[in-house]
């Protein structure tokens, strides 16, 4: 595996993130597309992104992104159904609270926000952001992308956002409906 992913902004989307490391695969759907995180770097680079950790502290290992795959699979299991206004599912928010306790490091300001020290505490960082989504969630629902699955917030005006980024999706699916009537 030479080519880590190189995070970029546009990864950076969701408006939470929780929902951003929920957006760590190329697409969700219509069926599941590469893993972005791809390699240990890739979740440390990730975290260095995201501003959870100093790029230089943040090594990872085999044992740590697996833990972090697991967590992503919670979040999409849970935000799956929140979207839909379903109930959210017990077992999957266990087990999610499970990972937030398991390995919490580092300082949690009065604030709530969390300042994790080795790369286990920012999956607990990320496990803990994603309890407080799921439980309190804001007056907009999480919504996730027609065309790749990417969970967002809603905070256009109208309400009427489809897409994870206008740049990507949103222009793809005008290409393609320009396509379909020419
Ligand atoms: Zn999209």
């Amino acid at each position: 595996m030479t080519d880590t992913t190189q995070w970029t902004d546009d990864h950076f989307v969701g408006g939470d993130l929780a929902l951003d490391f929920a957006n760590t695969v190329f697409r969700r759907t219509p069926e599941l597309g590469r893993d972005l995180l791809d390699s240990p770097e890739a979740l440390s680079s990730w975290f260095g992104h995201a501003g959870l950790l100093p790029a230089t502290e943040s090594r990872c290992d085999g044992s740590t992104l697996r833990k972090a795959r697991e967590l992503r699979g919670l979040l999409w299991r849970i935000f799956d159904e929140q979207r839909h206004d379903r109930p959210l599912p017990t077992d999957a928010l266990s087990d999610l609270l499970g990972m937030a306790q398991a390995d919490l490091d580092g300082v949690v300001a009065a604030d709530g926000t969390v300042t994790p020290q080795t790369a286990a505490g920012a999956c607990s960082a990320v496990a803990l952001r994603a309890i407080r989504l799921a439980l309190n969630p804001p007056a907009r629902p999480v919504r996730a992308c027609d065309r790749c699955g990417w969970f967002f917030f809603d905070t256009s005006r109208g309400r009427r956002r489809r897409w994870c980024s206008m740049q990507t999706c949103g222009n793809q699916a005008k290409a393609a409906r320009y396509r379909s009537m020419h």
